[in-house]
C-alpha cells in the first residue's frame, strides 16, 4: 500500500474549513433544526473531513414546504425552457471549471482513485447536465387522431402534453455521489421539477459543493434543496411525505422496498428505483482472453467493487477457465492499494468501516461454503478501510457469494460447459441489471444478448454507460430507466386533451 502524505487543494481546504457544512434549503444555507451534526470521513485514513449539519424530520418538513412553494408559485416550472436550458448548461460549465477540485473532493470523501474520479465521474456528471440542457426545449407531447367508435362522425382535436411531475425527492447512494446526483437532478430540472436531494450519509460533501455551483449558475432559490442526513430519518421522512410527488432512488433493493412501502402508505407517489445487481459476466473460450480478463477484472473491481452493475458472477467456459482465473488472480494480487489522492493508486479503500466488515463477512461465507480463495480478501496493514480484492474460484451457484450482492471487491468465478447451461445459470438470479458476453462468434453473442434477462448487455466490453442511453434493470434490480430520453417518463405526467370541433 502506498502511504505518502498527500497535499489537499486549497479550494477544498477552504470548503472544508469554517464550521459545520450547512443544509441548502430555500436558497439559503441553514443549520439543522435540532442543531445536530455528523462527521464526513476520509475512508483512506478514517479521519474526519468535516462536520455536517444533519437534516432530520423537521428539516424535511421545511424543505418540502420550500420546494412546494417554488413548484407552485416560483419561476422554475414556468420558465421559458430555453432559459432553463441555459442554466443547466452553465452548471455543466461550472462543473468543468472546478473539475479538478470536485474530483479531489469526491476522492477524499468516497475513497475512489482520483484518476477515476477525474476521468469518469466528472466528465459524466458534466455531460449529464449538458445532455439534459438540450432536452429542455424538446420535451413535447403528441397530436393523436381519435377513432371514437361510439360517435364515428364526430370531430375532435386531441393531443397530449408533458408536465413536470412536481416535487422530486432524489435519494442517492455513496458509491458515485456526484454522478448519481446528476442522474437525477439534470433530467428532473430539465422537465421543470423542483428537487430535494438527499445524499448518502457517508458522502454528503460533493453534493453540497454542487449546490454552491448551482446557485452560482443562477438556479432560482428553492429549486434544489440539499439535505445531508441519514436514511432511516431524513430519507424515510421524504419517502413518507405527502408533499413529495415522486421519489427517485438509487441504492439497495432492501431500501427500495421500504421506500415503496412508505410511498404506498402515504400519497402513492411516483417511484423509480435503481437497485442492486449480481451481474453475470460470461466468457467463452474463443474470446480474446487477455481483453476478457482485463474487463472481468475491471468489471468486478472498478470503484472497489462498489458499483451496482459489478460483474461479480464470472462464468468461464471450461477450456479457458484455468487461464482466465490465474490472469484475474495475478492482476488482483498486483493491484496498488492506497489513498485515492495518490496518483499511483489503482484501488482505494471501501467507503466505511461498517461496509468493509459487511464485505469481509462475505469473504468468510465464501471460505466456509468451500469456494477456493485464490487472492486477497484480507486487510493490508495500516489505517483506512482497505481490503485486498478477493478472487474466489470453484464457486457453486447456490453459495452466498454467488447469489447475494456484495457491493465490494469480491469476484466469484465459475466454470461452464455449454451455451444453454450458462445462459440458464446466468438468468437464475433475483437481479437483472447487467450482463456481459465475450466471444468472437457473432451468432453466439446475439443469441446470448436475446436470452439474457438484464437491462444492459455488453458484448466484448463491460461497464459502459452514457448520458444518452437508458440505464436500469429487470426483476429486483429496479423500476424505470434513468439517463437517456427514457428518463423523461420519470419526471413528467402526461395530460390528454380533447377539444370538441363539432
Ligand atoms: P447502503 O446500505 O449501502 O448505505 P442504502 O440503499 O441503504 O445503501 O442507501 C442508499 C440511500 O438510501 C442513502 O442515501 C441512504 O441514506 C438512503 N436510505 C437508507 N434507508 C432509507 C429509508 N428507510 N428510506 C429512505 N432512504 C433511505
Amino acid at each position: 500500500m502506498t502511504t505518502e502524505t498527500i497535499s489537499i487543494d486549497p479550494a477544498i481546504q477552504k470548503f472544508l474549513s469554517g464550521g459545520a457544512k450547512k443544509i441548502y434549503l430555500g436558497g439559503k444555507w441553514v443549520d439543522s433544526k435540532t442543531g445536530k451534526t455528523f462527521k464526513a470521513l476520509n475512508p483512506a485514513t478514517g479521519e474526519t473531513l468535516a462536520e455536517v449539519c444533519e437534516a432530520g424530520k423537521e428539516d424535511v418538513e421545511a424543505a418540502v414546504s420550500a420546494a412546494r412553494e417554488q413548484f407552485e408559485n416560483g419561476p422554475w416550472s414556468r420558465m421559458n425552457p430555453a432559459e432553463r436550458a441555459k442554466i443547466l448548461w452553465r452548471i455543466g460549465d461550472l462543473l468543468e471549471k472546478h473539475a479538478d477540485e470536485l474530483a479531489a473532493l469526491e476522492t477524499l470523501n468516497n475513497g475512489k482513485p482520483v484518476k477515476e474520479a477525474r476521468s469518469a465521474d466528472l466528465p459524466m456528471t458534466i455531460e449529464n447536465f449538458r445532455y439534459w440542457s438540450g432536452w429542455c426545449t424538446k420535451i413535447t407531447g403528441e397530436t393523436i387522431p381519435t377513432t371514437t367508435p361510439y360517435a364515428p362522425k364526430a370531430k375532435f382535436f386531441s393531443y397530449t402534453t408533458k408536465e413536470a411531475v412536481g416535487v422530486v425527492a432524489a435519494i442517492i447512494p455513496w458509491n458515485m455521489p456526484l454522478q448519481m446526483a446528476s442522474w437525477k437532478l439534470a433530467p428532473a430540472l430539465a422537465c421543470g421539477c423542483v428537487v430535494i436531494l438527499k445524499p448518502a450519509e457517508q458522502t454528503p460533501l460533493s453534493a453540497l459543493r454542487l449546490a454552491e455551483l448551482m446557485e452560482e449558475a443562477g438556479l432560482p432559490p428553492g429549486t434544489v434543496q440539499v439535505l445531508p442526513g441519514f436514511g432511516p430519518t431524513a430519507g424515510a421522512a421524504l419517502a413518507a411525505h405527502p408533499g413529495v410527488d415522486k421519489i427517485s432512488f438509487t441504492g439497495s433493493t432492501e431500501t427500495g422496498r421500504e421506500i415503496l412501502r412508505a410511498s404506498a402508505g402515504s400519497n402513492l407517489k411516483r417511484v423509480s428505483l435503481e437497485l442492486g445487481g449480481k451481474s453475470p459476466h460470461i466468457i467463452f473460450a474463443d474470446a480474446d482472453l487477455e481483453m476478457a480478463s482485463r474487463h472481468a477484472y475491471m468489471g468486478v473491481f472498478y470503484n472497489q467493487g462498489q458499483i451496482c452493475c459489478a460483474g461479480s458472477r464470472i462464468y468461464v467456459e471450461r477450456p479457458a477457465y484455468e487461464e482466465l482465473t490465474s490472469k484475474l488472480a495475478d492482476r488482483a494480487k498486483k493491484v496498488r492499494l492506497g489513498p485515492g489522492l495518490d496518483p499511483k493508486t489503482q484501488m482505494g479503500p471501501l467507503v466505511s468501516s461498517e461496509h468493509r466488515a459487511r464485505v469481509e463477512s462475505y469473504v468468510e461465507a465464501g471460505k466456509k461454503e468451500g469456494a477456493k480463495l485464490l487472492a486477497g480478501g484480507d486487510r493490508p496493514a495500516g489505517k483506512g478501510f482497505f481490503l485486498n480484492p478477493a478472487v474466489f474460484t470453484d464457486v457453486k451457484d447456490d453459495m452466498k457469494i454467488a447469489r447475494e450482492e456484495i457491493f465490494g471487491p469480491v469476484a466469484a468465478v465459475m466454470p461452464f460447459d455449454s451455451v444453454d447451461e450458462v445462459l440458464k445459470r446466468a438468468n437464475r438470479s433475483d437481479y437483472g441489471l447487467a450482463a456481459g458476453v465475450w466471444t468472437k462468434d457473432i451468432k453466439k453473442a446475439f443469441n446470448a444478448v436475446n436470452a439474457l434477462r438484464a437491462g444492459l448487455v455488453w458484448v466484448n466490453t463491460f461497464n459502459l454507460a452514457d448520458p444518452t442511453l437508458p440505464w436500469g434493470g429487470y426483476k429486483q434490480s429496479g423500476w424505470g430507466r434513468e439517463t437517456g430520453a427514457e428518463a423523461i417518463k420519470l419526471y413528467t405526467e402526461t395530460k390528454t386533451v380533447w377539444v370538441d370541433l363539432n
